[in-house]
């Protein structure tokens, strides 16, 4: 797992990384390592009902710089924070002070109940993956770590084993319920690829994304207040479709199937119901798009994603309904959804190249004028995942 010289971006975050830890501990970095951020192309909400995603690693990255201790204790500096905090591998305690720092010790909690010996270590950890925003800074935090672990004490992990072992992490140790996706697609991620994952097998593929068009991501600086209550409410709603439906999860049932049913269902719970089971179809339609070469029945998929979240799973809010109008009145524009869980975060676009200087122009004012809010635009590539940098 290790790549050519890093350029751009991420040779900058390098560079700050091996300055910070040269500063911090006044020696040279053993390792160094990037895990990216994630967006995901279509397939929201259907990771918890056993379902199918289409993420895709995007170069923006956390890099941790790191060296062995030989005393059983990691030293972590959060150069973006100017902080630091210590633990003792023997005693992985939550640190309440750094809660920051909770990340790198539930993946050590983690690694040490699967099993894994590990040994100490000085680290620096810096970033460009934007904080909050639904791009998933957390798990690229994960990966980072797990990774120099995985260096600096010898072990090979498999890349599902340490995608499940840094969801636990989040799940168990920081406390906040997650599927796999993000860890997952941020450990195998393969440049120029989005990878169709089933989240019931856990088995995955690459799917080679056109390289000619542009994948922009943009934030409408809404925070996801929402989130959480919402997000555990949508889960209890689908449990309770599948069990009326008599299946294990919304998974096993298809667009017919769900149609011949739907006397069965309540009203709201129906149209939970079938957001899952149409989103479900579409990532396998839009995979076959992909692989036929056809990017506007992809976008196509792309945006009925969207109004099924809005209409449907009603997830989306007046500022990423207002973002995705925007991109769907840009000529060229080949396809735009919300991305993440809702009410706030991302949207993801698919743009031609030519009219990229259009969509940058044209997609800011509008969703000011709709919203009042400015956003933040990243054009972005399809990268390789978690990965040592020589
Ligand atoms: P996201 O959508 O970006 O994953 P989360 O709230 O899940 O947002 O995770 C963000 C948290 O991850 C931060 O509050 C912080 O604890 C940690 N984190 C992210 N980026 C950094 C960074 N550059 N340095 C230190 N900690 C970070
Ligand atoms: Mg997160």
């Amino acid at each position: 797992m290790s790549a050519p010289e890093p350029t751009g971006r991420l040779a900058d975050i390098v560079e700050t990384a091996r300055h910070a830890f040269r500063r911090s501990y006044l020696r040279e970095p053993r390792y160094i390592v990037a895990a990216p951020g994630r967006v995901n192309l279509i397939g929201e909400h259907t990771d918890y009902n056993e379902g199918f995603v289409l993420p895709a690693a995007i170069d923006r990255h956390v890099v941790v710089a790191a060296a062995p201790r030989t005393d059983g204790t990691v030293h972590v500096h959060a150069v973006d924070l100017g902080e630091s905090s210590s633990f003792d591998l023997q005693a992985i305690n939550r640190d309440a002070a750094h809660s920051w720092c909770n990340y790198q010790r539930g993946v050590a909690w983690a690694l040490q109940g699967a099993g894994h010996m590990l040994t100490g270590m000085d680290m620096v950890v810096t970033s460009d993956v934007p904080i909050g925003s639904g791009l998933s800074s957390s798990a690229a935090i994960e990966l980072a770590t797990a990774h120099a672990f995985e260096l600096v004490s010898r072990l090979e992990i498999d890349g599902v084993q340490r995608a499940l072992l840094c969801q636990q992490a989040e799940n168990d140790f920081v406390g906040m319920r997650c599927g796999i996706m993000d860890q997952y697609v941020i450990s195998l991620g393969q440049e120029g690829h989005a990878l169709l994952i089933d989240c019931r097998s856990l088995e995955y593929r690459a799917i080679p994304l056109a390289q000619g068009p542009a994948l922009v991501i943009c934030d409408t600086k809404k925070r996801r207040g929402l989130v959480d209550s919402e997000y555990n409410r949508r889960r209890q709603e689908c449990e309770r479709g599948a069990a009326a439906l008599g299946v294990r999860a919304l998974r096993d049932v298809t667009p017919e199937a769900l149609a011949a049913r739907q006397g069965d269902l309540e009203p709201v719970t129906l149209q939970r119901c079938r957001h899952i089971v149409t989103e479900n179809q579409r990532v396998l339609d839009a995979v076959a798009a992909l692989e036929a070469g056809d990017l506007g029945a992809f976008g196509g998929l792309m945006n009925a994603s969207h109004v099924s979240l809005r209409d449907d799973y009603e997830v989306t809010g007046p500022e990423l309904d207002a973002m995705a109008e925007a991109a769907w009145a840009v000529e060229g524009v080949i396809g735009a959804r919300m991305t993440g869980a809702g009410f706030g975060g991302c949207t993801v676009n698919l743009v031609e190249r030519e009219a990229l200087e259009r969509f940058l122009t044209a997609v800011p004012a509008a969703y000011r004028a709709a919203t009042g809010r400015d956003p933040e635009i990243y054009v972005c590539r399809a990268v390789q995942g978690v990965h040592r940098i020589a």
